[in-house]
């Protein structure tokens, strides 16, 4: 038998998330974005599945873009970081693309280079995050040099990114809003805005264009869930078996530093998924998986090719029980990666895109 690892890809779940962000901006349009080989579950495979709903995908560089355009994905994909050398502007014409820019050097290559026809672009502003962007007062002079090389650039938008839209407290989104109005104004230029927490749960945010990208995984990156969280649906779900099981006293250690420590007589399962596949090393005891549907606690520490959990309470758990590391059980229980990642001290992101190469995608 091969090893059970695997990570199911349900592409309806992703199909009915997109069309949930839809339903919530339904005065705007959604650029699915699939950077970081969507999120982990493989962007050519996410990008096919979408092409009847998405008008446009992101990615961070031209090499997520290349391999979209390899597989024969014509749908037009911003680049959400731009060009990293002048040199890439031959590609982003050649294939099509459209492209954020976010720093003088980047403008100054698009207007030292002729392209056959302008290219899109999309403006960044630094509107509070302090990572990429203009800094608000100089959009203004950066627009204007834009707008004046018509040949060169064309179908202004402006860009910008939220530091906080995820969290409770609305202080600094609401800060980052009011100067991103004043700009919008100012400009009378389309707007994108929202990344999936504004997307979810923050309206005034949502532009000509949104820019969601966990919660088409199924993942709510919203520090408190809402109604609308409930509606998403996991689409990765990581999936293994039980491969061994141990029979242990009271007072027995298990795993590596023997952190975990019976005190009871314990069932201990021995499942097929460890650091080497991408599941955090730093799970701490009682993080959950489901076993044959049911709920069961990791016990002790993640090694690189296998973990241990306590089965103690499900007596039918044996060699072969189906595991779900995150997603959903066959039983219809769904485990959360975002609870999961909550036990690794991490956030459902790194969980998603950690999943590595040696875990084959199976797609549905
Ligand atoms: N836009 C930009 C510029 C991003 O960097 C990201 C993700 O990091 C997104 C949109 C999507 O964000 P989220 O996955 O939180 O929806």
């Amino acid at each position: 038998m091969a090893r059970p690892l695997i990570a199911d890809i349900d592409l309806d779940a992703l199909r009915h998330n997109y069309r949930l962000a839809g339903d919530l901006a339904p005065n705007s349009r959604a650029v699915a974005v699939l950077k970081a080989d969507g999120y982990g579950h493989g962007a050519v495979a996410c990008a096919r599945a979408l092409l009847d709903l998405a008008p446009a995908f992101a990615v961070a560089c031209i090499e997520e873009a290349v391999t979209l355009r390899e597989a024969g994905i014509r749908t037009p994909i911003v680049l959400l970081e731009g060009i990293f050398e002048a040199s890439e502007l031959h590609q982003v014409e050649a294939l099509g693309l459209w492209m954020a820019v976010h720093s003088d050097w980047q403008v100054d290559a698009l207007l030292d280079y002729r392209p056959r026809l302008p290219i899109p672009v999309w403006v960044k502003v630094d509107s509070g995050m302090h990572r990429l962007g203009f800094a608000p007062e100089r959009l203004e002079a950066v627009w204007q040099r834009l707008k004046a090389a018509p040949g060169k650039a064309c179908d202004l938008h402006l860009m910008s990114h939220f530091a906080t839209a995820d969290l409770d407290d609305r202080g600094y989104f609401t800060q980052q809003m009011a100067r991103l109005g004043v700009l919008a104004d100012r400009l009378g230029a389309p707007l994108c805005l929202a990344n999936s927490p504004a997307t979810l749960a923050r309206p005034e945010a949502h532009g000509a264009w949104n820019r969601p990208g966990v919660m088409l995984y199924g993942s709510d990156p919203l520090e408190t869930a809402t109604p609308q969280s409930a509606r998403l649906a996991p689409v990765m779900t990581l999936r293994s078996q039980i491969i061994a099981v141990r029979e242990l006293g009271a007072g027995e250690c298990v795993g590596y530093g023997g952190r975990f420590r019976t005190s009871r007589s314990t069932r201990i399962g021995v499942v097929a998924c460890g650091y080497g596949d991408g599941y955090d090393r730093h799970a701490v005891d009682g993080t959950p998986v489901l076993v044959e549907g049911m709920r069961a606690g990791l016990a002790g520490k993640v090694s690189m090719d296998m973990m241990t959990v306590d089965i103690t309470d499900i007596p039918e758990a044996g060699i072969g029980s189906d595991v779900v590391l995150w997603g959903r059980a066959t039983n219809g229980e769904v485990l959360s990666v975002d609870e999961v990642a909550r036990y690794c001290d991490t956030i459902s992101y790194t969980l998603l895109t950690g999943v590595l190469p040696r875990v084959p995608r199976r797609y549905h």
